[in-house]
């Protein structure tokens, strides 16, 4: 039988009262794709059995495939198993090999009547056993709909779906899809969108462009029958990409979603590793962030030597050897200052490369750096930056714009750094 569509339903109250975030459907969403089946709808309802009768057969009245998370648990509230049972108009049974399990989960333990409930399936579903806690879930097929119910514990939740639904899924689907992401910066998403053209009116591969903190995402996708094809679907439409205007602002690629979501620290670090070169920071406006984000990835310390987070002018004179004279002259907003800070980062911490960040983030009305020495003001958003090598110093003015926060320049400017590091040449309008 073959699956064209899904639809997925969270169920838990504490959804619907804002206690705990849905993080369940955003990852069946993001796995699915590899099924090759597309996602229609989303659904949460609570613990109420009459509306989640309803809610379930909203669900299979538009899928083929209703993937349900949640109310699988031992307590009176969760009703999955009850519902499923209903609208399928099948009985629910004891699983010997289901109870046999959950003994197994809780040896040494007292089973109580509640954990016993859970070896109870509904009549022809395909048991789905727990290895990371009790409650088994189930796949249910009848009448050209499926129904895979899992737990709502999140971790038990993404073993069961990697260790049983996905398996099944890919043999019913009969094709995978395969996405890559084109990370792309110093161009906005509306220049980006301008400049593919038609390309993003391709069906298979897709292009998708997604905004992101200071760079555009290009996510493509590709349907095929086994992986190999589709990855030849994706360099083809990789090369055309490449050749068209948004070839120069490539600066990463990445094949998966967490590799996505910190492309700009994991392209300055692999250009390290190709080099084989060091790497230290002298940070203000990033207060630390450059370190954080580059940290965040295994294996940063064979490249990354330190961080001084230098926040007062005292503190950049005396931890990196900024003049005095040159803060004065030029203020502490400015790339005389951030390149003083980057060489005496690189010299200091021995690094072969250095940046450094200096900026403005908001004005505040009693900041005296807001203004330069020969009282001009600094607009807020101002970032100033500089990288210092072998070669010596580069230096950079940003300007991110104010009513923002501290954040969002904090992220863009970061952001930045770490495309220079990646050795991205294509400049930034
Ligand atoms: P249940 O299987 O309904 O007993 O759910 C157990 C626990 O899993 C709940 O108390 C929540 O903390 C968590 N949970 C349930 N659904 C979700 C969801 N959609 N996203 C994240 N956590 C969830
Ligand atoms: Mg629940």
């Amino acid at each position: 039988m073959e699956i064209r569509s899904a639809a997925v339903v969270c169920v838990g109250t504490e959804l619907l009262l804002g206690n705990i975030l849905d993080t369940n459907s955003r990852y069946i969403a993001s796995r699915l794709c590899e099924t090759g089946i597309p996602l229609y709808r989303k659904f949460t309802v609570g613990d109420n059995p009459e509306r989640m009768k309803e809610t379930f057969a909203q669900a299979l009245g538009c899928a083929d495939l209703v993937i349900i998370t949640g109310g699988l648990g031992p307590t009176r509230d969760d009703l999955t198993r009850e519902t499923v049972c209903e609208l399928f108009g099948v009985d629910l049974i004891h699983s010997d090999e289901a109870e046999e399990n959950i003994r197994r989960r809780l040896a040494g333990r007292t089973v109580s009547e509640n954990n016993l409930k859970q070896a109870y399936l509904p009549a022809g579903a395909v048991p789905f056993y727990n290895s990371r806690g009790t409650a088994p879930g189930f796949a249910l097929s009848a009448g050209g709909k499926t129904v895979i119910a899992l737990p709502g514990v999140p971790h038990e939740m993404k073993t069961m779906f990697e260790e049983w639904a996905i398996p099944l899924l890919r043999a019913q689907s009969g094709c995978v899809i395969v996405s890559r992401n084109l990370h792309v910066c110093g161009i906005g998403e509306s220049r980006t969108d301008e400049l593919l053209g038609e390309l993003e009116e391709s069906r298979n591969p897709t292009v998708a462009p997604y905004c992101k903190s200071g760079e555009t995402r290009l996510r493509l996708s590709a349907r095929a029958s086994t992986e190999a094809e589709a990855k030849l679907l994706l360099d083809g439409m990789e090369r055309k990409i490449r050749v068209s205007g948004v070839g120069a602002h490539i600066y990463y690629v990445t094949e998966n979603d967490a590799d996505a979501e910190r492309a700009a620290p994991l392209a300055a670090l692999d250009r390290l590793r190709r080099e084989g070169k060091t790497l230290s920071f002298a940070e203000s406006i990033t207060g630390g962030l450059l370190a954080k984000m580059i940290t965040d990835i295994p294996g940063a310390s064979e490249h990354f030597l330190g961080s001084a987070v230098t926040y007062a002018t005292e503190a950049k004179c005396a931890l990196l050897g900024v003049r005095e004279e040159t803060v004065a002259k030029y203020g502490v907003v400015s790339e005389q200052t951030a390149a003083e800070m980057a060489l005496g980062a690189r010299e200091r911490f021995g690094s072969d490369i250095a940046a450094s960040t200096t900026g403005l983030a908001q004005a505040s009305p009693d900041y005296k750096g807001a203004y330069t020495p020969d009282g001009k003001p600094i607009a807020p958003g101002t970032v100033c930056a500089a990288v210092a090598d072998g070669d010596g110093v580069r230096t950079y003015t940003f300007a991110f714009g104010g009513g923002h926060g501290r954040e969002y320049v904090r992220e863009l400017a970061a952001a930045r750094i770490f495309h220079i590091l990646s050795g991205y040449t294509g400049g930034f309008s």
